[in-house]
């Protein structure tokens, strides 16, 4: 199989949990991230499964730069089949302490990526007749928690870009889906543990218990293969007529 995806953020947590499963199943994988050491992690996920990579550090607040991601990986691979908009930033404030600078970050990274991203990659999609877009939204697409408007914002603003995606792609045989996790623990929530910890004045297992998992019936982190295995099927050839649709991988959050 010569398909190819790309994966925004994909050289951390949940990114880079699908980026190992569409490595595993034999896709060509442009990588993409801000870490220190993702040309590495590109690296030894492409020799571990003997697949094509390739590896790009775009500024996703930069519209040109995510063009250039796209115009990258259709060049290097010669197609685009998969894009997984991923990547995302969190900060956590009450409304009149939140910095503007903070809330635009977060409008751009978590949403207005996706769009740029998607747009950039919808005319070869388009020529190919084929193309699977996913977008990670959260539970919070679905639900609010108090202090995080810029996050709840751009991922419900995530969930309406995609059902617009799904209805415009249609013809083209381009589906697109969001899948909506509870909490996974990543480095994104490795922060929020310890920075809840400090703000709750309690310990790091007592913020996971009490705090994080508390709206979650069930009491567990989302496992990454969970997502890595919504996200693969969402990118089969046979998943034509699912689009438009929030997945919520949320441990019963959204159930309530
Ligand atoms: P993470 O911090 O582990 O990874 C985020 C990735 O985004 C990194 O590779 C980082 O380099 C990249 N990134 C951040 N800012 C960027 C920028 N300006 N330009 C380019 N790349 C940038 O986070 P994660 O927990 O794996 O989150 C991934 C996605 O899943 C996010 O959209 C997040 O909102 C969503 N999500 C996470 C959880 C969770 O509990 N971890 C739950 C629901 C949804």
């Amino acid at each position: 199989m010569d398909r190819v995806a790309l994966i925004t953020g994909s050289t951390s947590g949940i990114g880079l949990g699908i980026a190992k499963h569409f490595a595993k199943e034999g896709y060509n994988i442009m990588f993409h991230g801000l870490e220190d050491n993702s040309a590495d992690i590109a690296k030894s996920v492409g020799d571990a499964h003997d697949i094509k990579v390739a590896f790009s550090n775009a500024n996703l607040l930069k519209s040109e730069e995510i063009e250039d991601l796209v115009s990258s990986t259709i060049k290097e691979f010669g197609a685009l089949h998969v894009l997984v908009n991923n990547a995302g930033i969190q900060f956590v404030s009450p409304i009149e302490e939140f910095p503007n600078v903070k809330y635009e970050n977060i409008i751009a990274i978590n949403m207005n990526a996706a769009f740029y991203a998607s747009k950039a990659a919808w005319p070869q999609m388009k020529y190919q007749k084929f193309g699977r877009i996913i977008n990670i939204s959260s539970v919070h697409g679905l639900r609010a928690s108090e202090y995080k408007t810029a996050y709840v914002a751009a991922k419900h603003g995530v969930i309406g870009m995609t059902k617009v995606m799904a209805l415009e792609g249609a013809s083209y045989n381009i589906t697109c889906n969001a899948i909506c996790p509870g909490y996974v623990k990543t480095p994104l929530v490795e922060g929020q543990i310890k920075d809840q910890a400090k703000s709750h004045n309690m310990s790091e297992d007592e913020v996971v218990e009490k705090v994080m998992l508390k709206k979650q019936a069930v009491k567990d982190f989302v496992p990454l293969e969970a997502i890595g295995d919504m996200a693969l099927l969402l990118a089969k050839d046979s998943s034509t007529t699912i689009t438009g649709t929030s997945f919520a991988l949320d441990g019963g959050w959204s159930a309530q």
